[in-house]
């Protein structure tokens, strides 16, 4: 029998209340939706395996469980984090106009090694509302945003109707992967290794 090492990368999922962000997780882990509105899932993370070229990989996906609306979430939630995913509601401007918020607090509270390289994702959800009709986040204003910070990558998903979300928790995970990977080199103590513009950029996913 052989024993294959096992990756475990933790992320964190962050922005408003109502977004979708535990849609989307039970959507990719359990591959249901529910139309209920539950601000709690009564646990802190839920955890997915699968295979990022040929490493086997655990990600833990951790959820803010409703206290988003207080932003009281605790340094065990922020600690250790190799990834952030922002969500926000293409169909409510609030949400989006949030993301700074949420990506300053992350960066305070998480507080990584290197915040310009630290790996974000934003995933714009709910595209499915009535045929698109209410949207009011254009893509090309998300890609901006995105820019503006580094090139995050981005995904519009649909939690309801299965739209991107497989390849959106396929990106977070290679890009929390390739982040690891850095680390990694980085303490080895041969920082030349690292090319930070193939780290950044996009996701090759
Ligand atoms: P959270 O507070 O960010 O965790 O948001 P929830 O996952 O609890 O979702 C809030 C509400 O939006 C619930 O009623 C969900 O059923 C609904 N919802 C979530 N994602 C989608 C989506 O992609 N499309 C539609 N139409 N509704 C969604
Ligand atoms: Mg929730």
């Amino acid at each position: 029998m052989s024993m294959r090492k096992r990756t475990l990368l933790k992320v964190i999922v962050l922005g408003d209340s109502g977004v979708g962000k535990t849609s989307l997780m039970n959507q990719y882990v359990h591959m249901k939706f529910t139309q209920q509105y539950k601000a709690t899932i009564g646990a802190d993370f839920v955890t997915k395996e699968l295979q990022i070229d040929d490493r086997d990989v655990t990600l833990q996906i951790w959820d803010t469980a409703g206290q988003e609306r207080f932003q009281s979430l605790g340094v065990a939630f922020y600690r250790g984090a190799d990834c952030c995913v922002l969500v926000y509601d293409v169909n409510v401007m609030k949400s989006f106009d949030s993301l700074d918020n949420w990506h300053e607090e992350f960066l305070k509270q998480a507080n990584p090694t290197d915040p310009r390289t630290f790996p974000f994702i934003l995933l714009g959800n709910k595209i499915d509302v009535d045929g698109g009709n209410t949207r009011v986040v254009s893509e090309k204003k998300a890609k901006d945003w995105c820019a503006s910070k580094e090139n995050i990558p981005y995904f519009e998903t649909s939690a309801k109707e299965d739209i991107n979300v497989d390849a959106a928790f396929h990106c977070i995970a290679k890009t929390a992967l390739a982040n690891e990977r850095e680390q990694d080199i980085y303490f080895q103590g041969i920082p030349d290794a690292v090319n930070e513009t193939e780290q950044r950029g996009g996701c090759a996913c």
